[in-house]
């Protein structure tokens, strides 16, 4: 997202159509996820994931990811997001026009060569060969190039993961070209104190200015504690997903992603800026229900409802 003057803004990036449609099994159909972006967009989300550039065959929820992407260049004022898991589809993001690319690195070896099958020496070739072709670009079509540091926070592989290997992927990304890093908490294994320790610590290493975002699963219902503790290690972007779609195959109840409505009613209650017209955050939600039938979505501000007052003085503030 562009710099912002405004000090108290923070930028929830919604993952929802990468993170959450990945993780269920129905397809939405291309012309839903379209009404929902632009809704997305019109209620005030600033960054949407809008899909994943992987093969049809592992991913045929994300098939149409260029698509998406052609259509969300047609939105104005959103910054339009997708995932690469290697060298051919950050060639297809680039080639769609994304205005930003992050590639996943699993902190976890064995994570890494289960999913992609590939050793960090080979995913970080792959970082240096993408860094070059963004480099290519034009610079006002350039889009930024983000290393997502996976399973951070734990792995359901391997278990502990100690943190200077993240710290030292998170300077290898650096050196590899990347223009930032972020922390995922991908298994959902993070606590606060940990989100606190590790986020200080990957900014020292590479810059605080190169590590503002993180990616929280509410696996163990500690997503919106986890935010908190990076919001005030001075985090900047937080990732969630409307009605905190996708949900976890090892957790039943738990939603997957940390739902986008809930974050933006604390951020909002906080006194933060997001932009989000929460009244119009959860109207999207229809969308869903509509395309999706059956899936389930969570959220608490959803089903409670705004606090009396509450949008009226969100009005005012803005
Ligand atoms: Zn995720």
């Amino acid at each position: 997202m562009a710099a912002t003057k405004d000090d108290n803004f923070i930028l929830i990036s919604e993952v929802g159509p990468r993170d959450g449609l990945q993780n269920i099994k129905q397809i939405m159909p291309t012309e839903a996820k379209k009404r929902w972006i632009a809704a997305l967009a019109a209620a005030g989300v600033k960054e949407i994931e809008v899909g994943s550039f992987v093969p049809a065959k592992i991913l045929p929820q994300l098939a149409d990811t260029a698509e998406i992407v052609e259509f969300a260049r047609t939105i104005p004022g959103i910054e339009i997001a997708v995932l690469v898991p290697n060298v051919r589809g950050a060639e297809n993001a680039i080639k769609a026009g994304a205005h930003k690319i992050t590639i996943p690195l699993s902190v976890s070896e064995t994570h890494s060569l289960k999913n992609v099958n590939r050793t960090h020496a080979q995913m970080l070739e792959a970082v240096k060969t993408i860094a070059e072709m963004v480099q290519q670009v034009s610079e006002e079509d350039r889009p930024s190039f983000e290393g997502g540091l996976s399973t951070a926070f734990g792995c359901t592989i391997e278990g502990h993961v100690p943190e200077k290997k993240v710290l030292s992927l998170a300077e290898a990304l650096m050196e590899a070209g990347c223009d930032e890093v972020g922390l995922s908490d991908t298994t959902g294994y993070a606590n606060p104190a940990q989100v606190k320790t590790l986020l200080r610590e990957t900014r020292r290493v590479v810059g605080a200015e190169n590590c503002t975002g993180v990616h929280l699963h509410n696996t163990r219902g500690l997503g919106l504690a986890n935010a908190l503790a990076a919001l005030e290690e001075g985090a900047t972007t937080i990732d969630a997903s409307q009605g905190g779609l996708g949900g976890c195959p090892f957790a039943p109840g738990a939603s997957g992603n940390i739902v986008t409505e809930d974050l933006a009613f604390m951020l909002e209650a906080m006194g933060y800026n997001t932009g989000i017209d929460l009244d119009a955050l959860m109207a999207c939600r229809s969308i869903l229900t509509d395309s999706i039938p059956g899936v389930e979505l969570f959220g608490f501000t959803p089903d409670a409802g705004l606090p009396l007052g509450f949008a009226k003085r969100q009005a005012e503030a803005a």
